[in-house]
């Protein structure tokens, strides 16, 4: 079951004790992402697991044990990018460039470059960010490089109607229960 709860998501994960723990979640992960039909990485803490423990599955299947980014470019591209915990969802995110990670079940270093012919150094670049971002509490939400503006009005009542949007969809809702949405970035006030 995938976590979509943001709260919980916004946990921060704690380092798994040994390789052979991690190794176990790892392949838990695995498992649960072949189930999606165009997941690419999936976190410990959206199968509500708050280790640091992820997997990347563009090239080949990766699992990561505790990873850190070691290194990586001041230089960063913008990658459309989705999550499995936040479903229909989009977001422009800015990534580095490249990353060096190491992970305790990887012997030296790991790299990963988006500055290549190949898309899928691109995907898996990202990808491995915004996994290890997961393990800080963080999601793609905040890399965005197009945040939408907040409009919020001056005065409005709790119990008032608004429309909100996220771009796609519009609803009607009051605003004690809009407010949240609409603070959180991801809706805004409809045009009236
Ligand atoms: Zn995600």
């Amino acid at each position: 079951m995938i976590i979509t709860e943001e709260a919980k998501l916004r946990l921060m994960c704690e380092e798994v004790k040994t390789v052979k723990e991690g190794e176990e979640i790892g392949a838990q992960l695995l498992t649960e992402l072949s189930k999606s039909v165009n997941g690419i990485g999936l976190a410990a803490n959206q199968i509500g697991i708050n280790k640091r423990v992820c997997v990347v599955n563009v090239k080949e299947p990766l699992i990561l044990i505790n990873p850190r980014i070691v290194e990586h470019s001041e230089e960063q591209f913008v990658f459309p990018e989705g999550c499995l915990s936040f479903p229909g969802k989009h977001v422009k995110a800015g990534r580095y460039t490249s990353v060096i990670i190491e992970a305790d079940n990887h012997e030296g270093k790991l790299s990963f470059s988006a500055d290549s012919e190949d898309m899928n150094d691109a995907f898996e670049c990202a990808c491995v960010q915004h996994e290890i971002d997961h393990l800080d509490g963080i999601t793609m939400f905040e890399r965005s490089v197009t945040p939408q503006p907040v409009r919020v009005p001056e005065k409005i009542g709790r119990n008032e109607k608004v429309m909100i949007t996220d771009g796609k969809e519009t609803k009607e809702l009051k605003w004690k229960k809009a407010q949240p949405l609409v603070e959180s970035g991801d809706w805004e006030m409809a045009p009236a």
